[in-house]
């Protein structure tokens, strides 16, 4: 059953205002295109990636996310302007309890999220992949198939 990604950002921030009222997320593009798949499961995926986001940024922050339509398919980006991934690492953080290591005493995690949230986009036929440039922020970018 189709789901309108509107309703899935909508969820996730609000999910996100919860723990961090301060947080600033800019939306744009898009919010009409319709996704085949499980709606709490998309909706943990912009969550952990939003809260990743706020965290490995400084305090006060803006984070962007942009919804764009590539193909069948519907292109989310979200943008932070924090310490960024080193781009060795880069492929590594959606592994099973991979922490980049010079940071992960300055941050509580356990390495879960990203693993997570790469399962449930490949799961529902899509793929989740990451720009980023140490010292300047970092753009996690995701694809869900649209309904039709
Ligand atoms: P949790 O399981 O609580 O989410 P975590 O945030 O450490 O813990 P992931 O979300 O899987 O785990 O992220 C893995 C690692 O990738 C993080 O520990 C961090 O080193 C790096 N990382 C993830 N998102 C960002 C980001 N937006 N900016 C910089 N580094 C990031
Ligand atoms: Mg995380």
């Amino acid at each position: 059953n189709p789901i309108k990604i509107a309703t899935v950002i909508d969820m996730a921030i609000n999910g996100i205002k919860k723990s961090h009222k301060e947080a600033e997320i800019d939306v744009s593009g898009n919010l009409d295109l319709l996704l085949l798949g499980d709606k709490l499961q998309l909706c943990r995926v912009i969550n952990n990636i939003l809260n990743n986001a706020i965290k490995y940024s400084g305090q006060p922050t803006v984070i962007k996310l942009h919804i764009g339509q590539v193909g069948n398919y519907a292109k989310v980006s979200i943008t932070d302007f924090g310490i960024g991934i080193a781009k060795e690492n880069q492929e590594r953080i959606f592994d099973r309890f991979y922490r980049v290591p010079e940071n992960e005493h300055k941050y509580l995690g356990t390495g879960l999220g990203l693993f997570i949230s790469k399962q449930i986009v490949i799961e529902h036929g899509g793929n989740i992949w990451v720009e980023s440039k140490v010292g300047h922020g970092s753009t996690f970018n995701l694809t869900i198939p649209l309904s039709i």
